[in-house]
């Protein structure tokens, strides 16, 4: 298959979060299954040194009746992978991705619309007449409204078929409605049908009705986005698609997160007996200055600073165990300010047990997850989440919310212990302070008190794999279903 794969971040080059892992991990394993695969995406400033000198070719695209805008695309490789990067030097030479450090760029749908369509229209430019163009999250929902409705009735893509991703179903890309004729949607589709939300656009509401297929990317975020507690307000959408709502777990890259070969860590391991885990632990302990002791147990976590991973709750948990347990606590993470200035605050209080990162630092990254016993995710919803199934593989125990993809890579330790052979993690569900409290002190008890069973839970989560090829797979037959559909039309259908 001819597989065309837009996306806002690419892992390797651009990052901000899972989605980027994603966007480089399933094109690699699709395209070891033998599938075409071509990854579109922004020229960004921050990667020029790079794309400024692939081959450049220019293109035409035409957003609207009164809008076309020239770009350039510059074919390149990441890897093994081929890279369209449209260059489109007001959009995207800029110094962030989304935002300004503090603001998201106004035009941000203006700027990711034009990505959407000069990637549909770069097939036609090259006669690379894709089977699949898989979109990703709203920053590329629009390219499944431009290929139902604005080439809708070219022959070039009448087999084409259009899936949308959703990695996260809370950033929707809500704005005025002047925006809708930037982006060539007409205003007879701004309508609670289709893209107006409670007086203004929503992108991603609108894009989920013109996509063939739908995926997130876990089977528990699938079941959750179909309610209204899950659904981001957009559930009736996930309820009502042409085809329904599938959820394929994401693998992990085991190349880079692989303790037996990361080059990050301070020591190789391959199993806990080894003395290489022991070791990366004190070698976080002396890097992030706290007291080096084998025994006291280390916990940590590394995420974006925002409500969705319920730092709220971890916070004020984090002070009480400092209070009450002999413990430390590593937190690497970037985000809201004020949340940083909190445990900024921690760490002044206890600077030789909990250590803050502010900021986003790749190698520390695998450094914690190697060095620390336990990693902690207590989020509100978790479409898939990467740093626990990363943590399974370190042999570092995962105490996670039993929500979206977490519920479905952890198998909790439960109250009777008699799934000793299984467990590879804790779990808790109320969103309260004092259940993630507990179970954290369920944790701690086993850790001190349980040196066998916890030892039990780190080799199972070791040996705990989630392939990308499983993955791929599952995308493959999802795709080979939506080919052999008929095509859906839209009831409003016209042509730009
Ligand atoms: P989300 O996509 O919601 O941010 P995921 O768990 O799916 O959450 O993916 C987050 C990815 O970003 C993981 O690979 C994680 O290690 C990485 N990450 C998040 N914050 C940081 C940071 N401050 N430094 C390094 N890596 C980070």
């Amino acid at each position: 298959m001819k597989i065309l794969f837009i996306s806002s971040e690419v892992d390797g080059l651009v990052k901000t979060g899972g989605l980027a892992d994603v966007a480089y991990a399933l094109p690699k394993a699709l395209q070891a299954m033998g599938h075409d695969v071509r990854i579109v995406m922004p020229a960004y400033l921050v990667i020029k040194d790079l794309w400024e000198d692939w081959p450049a070719q220019s293109i035409q695209s035409k957003i609207s009746h009164f809008n076309t805008v020239n770009v350039t695309a510059r074919l390149g490789k990441h890897e093994s992978l081929p890279i369209v990067a449209i260059e489109h030097a007001e959009s995207f030479e800029r110094a962030g991705i989304y935002d300004d450090g503090q603001f998201a760029y106004p035009d941000n749908v203006y700027r990711f619309g034009i990505i959407s369509k000069s990637a549909l229209d770069w097939c036609q430019q090259n006669d690379w007449q894709p089977d699949i163009v898989h979109t990703n999250d709203w920053q590329s929902a629009l390219a499944c409204f431009y290929l139902a409705e604005h080439l809708g009735n070219e022959p070039f893509f009448k087999d084409t078929r259009s899936v949308l991703s959703i990695h996260n179903g809370a950033y929707q890309m809500q704005c005025d409605t002047s925006w809708l004729a930037n982006v060539g949607v007409d205003e007879r589709f701004c309508r609670p049908d289709d893209f107006e939300d409670g007086g203004h656009v929503n992108i991603l509401k609108g894009a989920l009705g013109f996509a063939d297929g739908v995926t997130t990317v876990s089977p528990g975020y699938a079941s959750e986005l179909v309610t209204p507690m899950g659904g981001h307000g957009l559930d009736f959408k996930y309820r009502n698609l042409a085809e329904p709502l599938i959820g394929i777990l994401n693998g992990c890259d085991y190349d880079q997160w692989n303790p037996e070969t990361d080059p990050w860590i301070a020591e190789n391991y391959t199993s806990i007996d080894d003395p290489g885990k022991a070791h990366c632990k004190q070698a976080l302990q002396k890097e992030l200055k706290l007291d080096v002791d084998p025994s006291i147990p280390l916990l940590g976590s590394i995420c974006r600073l925002v409500d969705q991973k319920g730092i709220h709750l971890l916070i004020p948990v984090i002070l009480r165990l400092m209070q009450r347990h002999d413990c430390q606590f590593v937190m690497l993470g970037s985000g809201d300010e004020t949340l940083a200035n909190q445990l900024s605050y921690i760490q002044r209080q206890y600077p030789h047990r909990f250590h803050f990162v502010k900021g986003y630092d790749a190698g520390l990254s695998h450094r914690i997850e190697a060095g620390l016993d336990a990693f902690l995710m207590p989020s509100i919803f978790e479409p898939c989440g990467l740093n626990q199934i990363y943590s399974l593989r370190y042999g570092t125990v995962p105490l996670v919310r039993e929500v979206g993809g977490l519920q479905d890579t952890v198998s909790r330790l439960s109250q009777s212990q008699r799934n000793l052979k299984t467990a590879t993690g804790f779990m808790f569900q109320a969103l309260t302070e004092e259940a993630l409290l507990d179970e954290t002190e369920r944790l701690l008890d086993v850790y001190k008190n349980k040196p066998s069973q916890w030892r039990s839970i780190q080799k199972n989560g070791m040996q705990k794999r989630f392939s990308w090829k499983k993955s791929a797979v599952e995308y493959e037959r999802f795709y080979r279903r939506l080919l052999k559909n008929e095509k859906v039309q839209h009831p409003l259908l016209h042509q730009v």
